[in-house]
């Protein structure tokens, strides 16, 4: 009769053991709208996935991200400006078509008022 002990794998069937490691992987998803300095370990992190990021390309994003707004900013006065002054030029032509209007039913009224009429 054979015992258990008797059993051994066969020499080289071993699994290695298990070097290599991946990453923990960060959301694809996360934007990084929160960031982190950490000014002990002079990093800059996303606060939401704990990713690292490279200080300079973060501040090359963030430059281009505020000129990026400012430029909007600066074109959504434009456009503001240029609505305003429309309102204003819309607004003394209403008043000339007023006019206008009263004027012209002073013309095509009759002098005296239908109640008048009636008396
Ligand atoms: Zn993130």
């Amino acid at each position: 009769m054979t015992t258990d002990t008797n059993i051994r794998q066969f020499p080289g069937a071993e699994i290695p053991e298990q070097t290599l490691s991946v990453e923990k992987k960060y959301p694809s998803f996360c934007q990084h709208e929160k960031i982190t300095l950490d000014d002990h370990s002079r990093t800059v992190r996303c606060v939401a996935c704990a990713q690292v990021m490279d200080p300079f390309n973060f501040l090359l994003y963030e430059v281009s991200r505020l000129q990026d707004a400012w430029e909007r900013n600066r074109q959504v006065r434009k456009d503001l400006s240029e609505l305003i002054d429309r309102v204003e030029t819309l607004k003394k032509e209403e008043a000339r078509l007023k006019a206008r209007i009263k004027t012209a039913k002073a013309k095509v009224e009759p002098a005296f008022s239908v109640r008048s009429r009636e008396l």
